[in-house]
């Protein structure tokens, strides 16, 4: 990994009411550290939110 990383990172709402944030371009999927609810699925190397995520934010 040299030089190559995207700082984007997007902040999501669980179905749950659990705020967290997440790495735009993260390759695996996230969980909510709350209740473990799948909130992302890596597609095309770019997080997908699933049904029960809520972008809150995008931090640059
Ligand atoms: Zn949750």
């Amino acid at each position: 990994m040299k030089g190559r990383t995207k700082s984007k990172f997007l902040r999501i709402k669980c179905a749950c009411g659990n705020e967290q944030n997440i790495f735009a371009a993260a390759s695996t999927a996230v969980n909510c550290l709350v209740c473990n609810t799948p909130l992302t699925s890596p597609r095309g190397g770019v997080a997908q939110l699933t049904e029960k995520a809520t972008l809150v934010k995008t931090l640059e």
